[in-house]
């Protein structure tokens, strides 16, 4: 197998990484440079202003990302996808992609920021994340001075159904404005949904938002299924809109209308303090049910956790995490006209 003939099964078959160095130029002068296992940097002839980012399989059970990137890589590979922008994909965690999980040892959404380096843990996934994290640096870097457009979508699937299906995580801006042409873009996805953070995060959209200023999204697009039972078609409009991203001068965007869009802000953001914790819910309950003020959440040792607004959704749960780390977020919508929109 070689790298170019299907990436993703070279990056599957080296899924910690590989050293080599690998590059082709097409005929139609885009070059294509291998870093290591599941990085690829695509570099049209003539660069324009923008550097795009792509990244699925930070958690290697939510295969529908995988096979979009994969797909799109294939099919620049073949050149059957026009390249007119600097992109860097990332297949993020290989290692479990090939154990069908969210991740092998640690949750690779937590350890971004340098997170990976704090606590005295090594692992696999630790070291990964802090190469991914050089891969960003060195691909922004080399595209020029922070005049450029930077972008990083990082594609997911979620565990649990959703009453809103298609959802972004807008990491926390520290209060810069957020940009409209965004929630266009999103939109164009099938993404009508966004959630505000409101505080620092680890996840890895946060990194490059924050890092190098990127407008940077956390999107999840659907529900997890195996390799092969994703059901393409609930994802065409995101798949087609990331081939406009990297083929086109501009993607094709709807015209912003505030009514298309769900803006939601974090509430709580409950992390498990003890370890008798549960959730007071059932384990099949979809993202963004809503609870109103009062109703009792979850259960943390001694702690009654309540819900604090009417109209309180929670999104994530999740009673298993590590100690200190995040079970339940719950947010409250917010009308998209009381955003600082540019
Ligand atoms: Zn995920």
């Amino acid at each position: 197998m070689t790298v170019f003939e299907d990436f993703l099964k070279w990056t599957c078959d080296n899924e910690w990484g590989h050293s080599g160095h690998f590059e082709r130029r097409l005929s139609n002068g885009t070059q294509l440079t291998v870093w290591d296992s599941g990085v690829l940097v695509v570099e049209p002839q003539s660069a324009t202003d923008k550097d795009i980012i792509i990244s699925c399989a930070v958690h290697g059970n939510e295969t529908a990302p995988i096979e979009i990137c994969r797909d799109i890589i294939q099919d620049i590979i073949a050149e059957q996808q026009p390249v007119q922008h600097r992109t860097l994909f990332l297949i993020a965690n290989p290692a479990s992609i090939n154990v069908e999980r969210r991740f092998v040892e640690e949750n690779m959404n937590r350890l971004f920021s340098g997170a990976h380096s704090k606590g005295g843990i090594t692992n696999p996934e630790r070291e990964r994340a802090a190469k991914l994290e050089q891969y960003v640096q060195r691909f922004y870097q080399e595209g020029g001075d922070s005049e450029r457009r930077r972008y990083h979508y990082d594609l997911h699937t979620a565990i649990r159904d959703s009453k809103r299906e298609k959802f972004a995580v807008y990491p926390f801006t520290h209060g810069k404005p957020y940009k409209q042409a965004q929630l266009q873009f999103l939109l164009a996805c099938g993404v009508d949904t966004v959630l505000l953070n409101r505080a620092p995060t680890t996840t890895f959209s946060y990194f490059s938002a924050h890092q190098f200023e990127a407008d940077a999204f956390t999107v999840e697009l659907g529900k997890v299924r195996r390799f092969g039972e994703n059901n393409r078609a609930d994802f065409a409009a995101a798949e087609e809109s990331l081939r406009q991203l990297v083929g086109q001068p501009e993607p094709d965007l709807p015209a912003f209308d505030p009514q298309q869009h769900f803006v939601f802000a974090e509430a709580q953001t409950i992390n498990r303090q003890h370890q008798d914790f549960r959730l007071n819910f059932a384990d099949d309950v979809a993202n963004f049910t809503s609870f109103n003020k009062g109703e009792l959440l979850a259960i943390d040792g001694d702690d009654k956790i309540l819900a604090k607004h009417d109209d309180e959704h929670i999104i994530f749960p999740n009673a298993d995490v590590a100690l200190g780390q995040r079970a339940l977020l719950t947010v409250v919508r917010v009308p998209t006209e009381s955003l600082d929109l540019v």
